[in-house]
């Protein structure tokens, strides 16, 4: 077997069936071009070639070195020309080819309480098309699987042989701008009112810009009209996207609006266990338990502290145990923790009780006082890396034993009252996913 199919099949090793199967088994291996320094590929088109491109170049690379020790540059050609000419293209107009990523399925999405209202709506719409809730409107936080739920459905469609587009508001503008400047917008009105499903990822982006929410008005008029699905998310409710035309808001409110939450720890560690049978990692529960707790909400970066585990582990032939993921993870706290300021988390916690923050930092003892301030002592302790010194000083305490000791109370607090307990989660959530 030549080095590159070796690379391959180790390649195969790590990723998903289908993902093998739709793009990787049709690369071949060119041994007359390649050599120490270049690996060349062919795929047998340009959406394979793009996806590969962007996707595992790099991962080829490193394979390369792990296998044969030699660090080459992967490049993946096309064999004939024609398709070669039309990457080409591709490449000058800037414009992205929006693929749906076949390991966003349905059966890789974990459900719990935060997101099982938005899967059930995604679900039973990709059950029957264009008949139930149209538009159907995903909004939530960073990172909790709003494209990767869309594109579940997306990959349920084209399956079936249906034309789907997916595409970010970025994407659709950029598309747009191009036909404007060519003068060829018949051609993009062709493209986006012929597809039989539409998906259409951050929808924030629309706000100010009213050139594209004209268009974007108008094919979403056609679309529905003709009774296809379109399904669309956004960072925040239709009603909060600033600059947004009324008639573009109250279509989108028109169909279902459904929310994503932050995880709550149990589906964190079942996303966890699920990323690593995926991704072929075996990590032990207590390290799959810290990651959970460490990591508050972004499921991405939660995949890729797993990357990084998993590189590291490989690349000094390390067992991965807790300690060395406690390592592992210790920049990455930090990283979180410098964004927060006691302020925010004041402030968070006061408008969240509906108190004022300067109440939280007074020497106020009524009930609902003390309970605030207990909460944002804790939430600051555990999401900043502000001392106790530095704590006592902020909230207007004796000295760093009155700090202390209100920890102290908090943590059987926790241990003991539940609703205690879910308020603290609740607020942690809501103040790492912003
Ligand atoms: P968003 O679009 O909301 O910013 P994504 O859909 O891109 O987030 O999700 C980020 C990553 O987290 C993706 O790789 C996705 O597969 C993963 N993910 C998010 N939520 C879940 C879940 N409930 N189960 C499995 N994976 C998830
Ligand atoms: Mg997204």
């Amino acid at each position: 077997m030549n080095i590159g199919k070796e690379v391959l099949h180790l390649l195969k090793e790590e990723i998903t069936e289908v993902e093998y199967n739709r793009y990787i088994k049709h690369l071949t291996y060119d041994t007359k071009k390649s050599n120490d320094s270049n690996a060349v590929f062919y795929a047998p088109n340009a959406l394979v070639a793009n996806w590969i491109k962007s996707k595992y170049s790099e991962k080829l690379a490193h394979l390369f070195e792990l296998k044969g020790d030699m660090k080459v540059n992967v490049s993946i050609s096309l064999k004939n020309q024609a398709d070669r000419r039309r990457v080409k293209k591709v490449n000058e107009q800037k414009v992205q080819l929006s693929l749906l990523n076949p390991s966003h399925s349905f059966n890789n999405f974990m459900v719990g309480g935060s997101n099982q209202f938005a899967y059930a709506a995604v679900k039973s719409v990709s059950e029957k098309a264009g008949k139930l809730y149209n538009p159907l409107f995903i909004y939530g936080g960073v990172g909790l699987g709003k494209t990767h739920l869309m594109q579940a459905a997306g990959n349920v469609f084209q399956d079936q042989g249906k034309t789907v587009i997916y595409t970010t508001v970025e994407q659709f503008l950029n598309d747009f701008i191009r036909h404007v400047r060519n003068k060829t917008m018949d051609r993009f009105q062709e493209k986006y009112r012929k597809c039989d499903v539409l998906l259409i990822d951050d929808i924030q982006f629309l706000s100010n810009k009213e050139g594209i929410q004209e268009e974007f008005f108008h094919t979403f008029e056609a679309l529905k009209g003709a009774g296809k699905q379109i399904i669309l998310t956004a960072d925040k409710h239709p009603k909060k996207i600033a600059g947004l035309e009324k008639r573009l808001q109250s279509r989108f409110e028109h169909g279902l609006v459904a929310d994503i939450q932050p995880p709550e720890l149990e589906t964190k560690i079942a996303i966890i266990e699920k990323k690593c049978e995926i991704n072929k990692v075996t990590l032990t529960k207590d390290i799959i338990n810290y990651i959970a707790t460490v990591i508050e909400s972004n499921v991405r970066e939660i995949e890729g502290i797993l990357s990084k585990l998993h590189a590291y582990s490989q690349l000094m032939h390390i067992d991965i145990d807790l300690d060395f993921t406690k390592n592992v993870l210790k920049d990455q706290i930090k990283e979180n923790k410098a964004n927060l300021t006691l302020d925010t988390i004041t402030e968070y916690v006061a408008k969240d009780l509906n108190i004022k923050p300067s109440e939280i930092k007074s020497k106020g003892r009524s009930r609902n006082l003390v309970y605030a301030r207990r909460i944002t002592i804790y939430l600051c302790r555990e999401l900043t890396t502000s001392t106790m010194p530095k704590l006592a000083l902020y909230f207007g305490m004796k000295d760093h034993t009155a700090i202390s000791h209100t920890l102290k109370k908090i943590n059987s607090l926790i241990e003991n009252d539940e609703d205690f307990k879910v308020k603290i989660e609740e607020l942690t959530n809501k103040i790492t996913s912003n």
